[in-house]
């Protein structure tokens, strides 16, 4: 019997990067995996073939996570077709770099859109099934630049930090109900996101790291899963630094 044997995750933005190596290592866990995607259907289908290559259960969900009628589809097909929803992971994210004073407003809004209300609205859609289960994890994919800020990314940093305060507050709404919240915060990963960044900002996060090195996407997926299981059903409401040592709070 593996870990997450019975539950049944989804998982946002999960045809690459840092979601797909949650679903996967969900999935190895024995968790089913709605990977969620908004463009990519074939890196989708990809990251569900690959589970079920290796005798797993995963269904691909199109959608837009800023969406409320997406997201209220891909939560409705996690419940009738692979059982139910137990483990949400709100991975989706996009960045778009520009300093505050050049950054136009509709960059803000694509981006606050995204990382945090496309959160809240999964969130919202996912608590009622948990509820009714009395059992739930709602893991958020935060960053470090939440706490420390970072320069060209206005936006960004504001939609993390709105996400650590939309975990402690959900996590205070549900704590009776068997549901957690909590979130990873990485650091630098090594991910599409990050290989576009140009590279005097790379080696100034690099500088940063008292591991001297970015983490990988299994780095990133080994915290979610711990905190998927049972055994971190006492810890709610909390932030999970991933990042070499990078912020030390
Ligand atoms: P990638 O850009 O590699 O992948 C992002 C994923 O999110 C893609 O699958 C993308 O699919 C999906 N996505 C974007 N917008 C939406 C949307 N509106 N609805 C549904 N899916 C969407 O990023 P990473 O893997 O690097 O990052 C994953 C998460 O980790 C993000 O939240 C990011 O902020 C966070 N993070 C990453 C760090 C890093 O160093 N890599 C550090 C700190 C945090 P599509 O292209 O189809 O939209």
């Amino acid at each position: 019997m593996s870990r997450l044997d019975g539950r049944v995750a989804l998982v946002t933005g999960a045809s690459r990067g840092i979601g797909r190596g949650i679903a996967l290592r969900l999935a190895r866990d024995g968790a089913a995996v709605a990977v969620n995607y908004r463009f990519d259907e074939a890196a989708a289908d990809q990251v569900v073939a690959e589970i079920a290559g290796a005798g797993g259960r995963a269904l691909s969900v199109s959608g837009d996570v800023a969406m409320a009628a997406d997201v209220a589809s891909m939560v409705n097909r996690a419940v009738k077709e692979l059982g139910g929803i137990h483990i949400l992971v709100n991975n989706a994210g996009i960045a778009a770099d520009m300093l505050t004073v050049r950054l136009s407003e509709e960059d803000w809004d694509r981006v606050v859109d995204t990382d945090l209300k496309g959160a809240f609205l999964t969130t919202k859609a996912a608590l009622r099934p948990m509820m009714r289960q009395r059992w739930g994890r709602i893991i958020n994919i935060a960053s470090v630049v939440a706490y420390t800020g970072n320069a060209g990314q206005a936006s960004y940093a504001a939609a993390k930090a709105g996400m650590v305060g939309l975990t402690k507050s959900v996590a205070r709404e549900v704590a009776t109900r068997g549901i957690t919240a909590n979130a990873v915060a990485p650091g630098l990963i090594d991910t599409e996101m990050t290989q576009r960044l140009p590279e005097e900002i790379r080696t100034w996060m690099l500088d940063q790291i008292p591991m001297d090195k970015p983490g990988a996407v299994d780095d990133v997926a080994a915290a979610v899963a711990f905190l998927a299981g049972d055994e971190a059903s006492y810890i709610t409401g909390q932030v999970l630094n991933v990042d070499g040592g990078m912020v030390m709070l």
